[in-house]
């Protein structure tokens, strides 16, 4: 019989335990641990009245190893899925180790006090988690996670080397208000002011945030600017297939959006070090997220989709050249329709629900840390067309022009 215990309650927990619950063959009993309570039982009542399934619901402060390894203990799962903070991550990843079961999540370690996150702190763990017999699986969100396992699926069936490779996230919903982000804005705003880098040749090049912009004609979306960015599957992919020359993340951002962010940071309050306001210390981004609209009340308004995926020329086996792209176009409102969440929640916890099925099942398996693409991409992608987000691959007539 498999457990799973679930962590975090915001958008993305919320998609991932209907998913689970609409998949009751792999995931035969999950629990829902979060910070706030209520917020957990929400869920549940909506999983109860969506599929009839019912979830347990827990209190969990994730930053206590302690408190998270005795729910673990107390629930039994084989599997603890992160969805909480990328703050949270190592905390958890430590109880996984003291309750022995395996871990995953969709985001990857960030300390609080430094806007910046790597690899490292969790690939530092692959010898206690090999040790452990256990797995690890980082990063089985849309990007990173999807857009991973896009380039090995590439890699695996119409190139036998990638050259370049670049990941376009666009998102073309509107949520009808002036200034909001579509997941956590603390995460989100840290990501976006955060200098831009790719990797080229061996090295990683870094330019100032949002200065590179290209324009893109998206299916379903149309034409939108998108920026040069910095993403954390960049340098695992860089890790994982080093013949790879280049690699680069693009967003797609609105005027207004990129507006708003401007004069919020002009003010100091995308600042994240902490200043004393009525004789409390306040870190301003904090303060703003608690009057940003949360991002799982944007469900009920926002409309368009999003379209997601990756860019990769090489060398296909005939050995010329060639160049595929390969996507996803998912729906924001009928992402809402199913699961009463968003599309960029939905995009995530799809894929959150689709990792862990991998490892529950087994058809993923290994001791150690793993980032996505050392996966084999087929039994994920075949889950991705049947679970909500459908793909497809094009032949371009040649490499990006910038
Ligand atoms: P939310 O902010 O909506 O939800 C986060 C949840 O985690 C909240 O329920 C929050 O509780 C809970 N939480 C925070 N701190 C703790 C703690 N110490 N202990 C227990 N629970 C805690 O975020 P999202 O749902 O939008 O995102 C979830 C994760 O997914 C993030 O790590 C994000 O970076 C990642 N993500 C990954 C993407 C990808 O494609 N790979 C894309 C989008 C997001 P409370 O409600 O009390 O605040």
């Amino acid at each position: 019989m498999s457990k799973v215990l679930v962590i975090g309650a915001g958008g993305v927990g919320s998609v991932a335990v209907h998913k689970m619950a609409m998949n009751p063959d792999i995931f035969h009993e999950i629990t829902l641990a979060s910070r706030t309570l209520s917020k957990c039982d929400a869920i549940a009542d909506s999983v109860k009245q969506r599929t009839g399934v019912t979830i347990r619901t827990a209190q969990i402060d994730a930053d206590d190893v302690a408190a998270t390894t005795a729910l673990i203990e107390e629930v039994g799962p084989q599997l603890v899925v992160n969805l909480a903070l990328p703050y949270q991550d190592l905390a958890i990843m430590d109880a996984c180790l003291a309750a022995g079961v395996h871990y995953m999540d969709t985001a990857n370690y960030e300390p609080r006090d430094e806007a910046h996150f790597e690899y490292s702190w969790q690939w530092a763990y692959q010898e206690r988690f090999k040790e452990a017999g256990l797995m690890a699986l980082l990063g089985s969100g849309f990007d990173p996670g999807v857009t991973s396992v896009f380039a090995t699926y590439l890699k695996k069936h119409y190139l036998d080397r990638i050259d370049t490779l670049d990941i376009l996230d666009c998102n073309g919903g509107d949520h009808g208000q002036h200034f909001a982000t579509n997941f956590n804005p603390e995460i989100n705003i840290r990501e976006v002011t955060a200098p831009a880098r790719h990797w080229e040749n061996g090295e990683w090049v870094t330019t100032p945030a949002l200065s590179h912009k290209q324009q893109f004609d998206f299916e379903a979306v149309g034409p939108k600017n998108m920026y040069l960015m910095y993403h954390e599957e960049l340098e695992s992919l860089a890790r994982h297939l080093p013949e790879i020359q280049r690699i680069r993340f693009w967003m797609t951002f609105g005027d207004a959006y990129l507006k708003h962010l401007e004069v919020l940071q002009n003010v100091g309050m995308t600042r994240i070090d902490p200043v004393i306001y009525n004789g409390q210390e306040i870190i301003p981004l904090q303060f703003l997220k608690a009057v940003l609209p949360e991002p799982s009340t944007l469900g009920s308004t926002t409309k368009g989709k999003t379209n997601i995926g990756d860019i990769a020329t090489g060398i296909a086996r005939d050995g010329s050249e060639k160049t595929y792209y390969i996507y996803n176009i998912c729906d924001h409102e009928e992402a809402y329709a199913e699961t009463g969440n968003q599309a960029v929640s939905y995009t995530t916890g799809v894929p959150a629900m689709i990792g862990a099925a991998m490892i529950l099942t087994g058809t993923w398996t290994g001791a150690g840390v793993f980032n996505m693409e050392q996966m084999d991409p087929d039994p994920f992608m075949d889950m991705l067309n049947r679970q909500g987000l459908p793909w497809q691959v094009r032949e371009l007539d040649g490499p990006l022009a910038f």
